[in-house]
């Protein structure tokens, strides 16, 4: 998927690093997602994630964007 965010250097929402490779990591789009905002440099429940969180992303998509981080950072301590 292309959110038109590409020139923005994306870092993961969870460890905070940036991916090594362009491939590594996806955007995924939460329930609080609003395509409307997509004009703001972060949109509501975007979030990125590298390849190595991105399946916890999933996860968690059916919930809000911060439901999902809190979720998965707890999971993670
Ligand atoms: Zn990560």
């Amino acid at each position: 998927m292309d959110h038109g965010l590409k020139m923005t250097p994306a870092v993961c929402c969870i460890c905070g690093k940036i991916p090594a490779a362009a491939d590594d990591g996806d955007w995924l789009e939460f329930q609080d997602y609003d395509a409307a905002g997509m004009g703001l440099s972060h949109p509501q429940g975007l979030e990125f994630f590298c390849g190595e969180h991105i399946s916890r992303g999933r996860d968690f998509i059916l919930c809000t964007a911060a439901e999902a981080l809190t979720k998965i950072k707890e999971g993670l301590t």
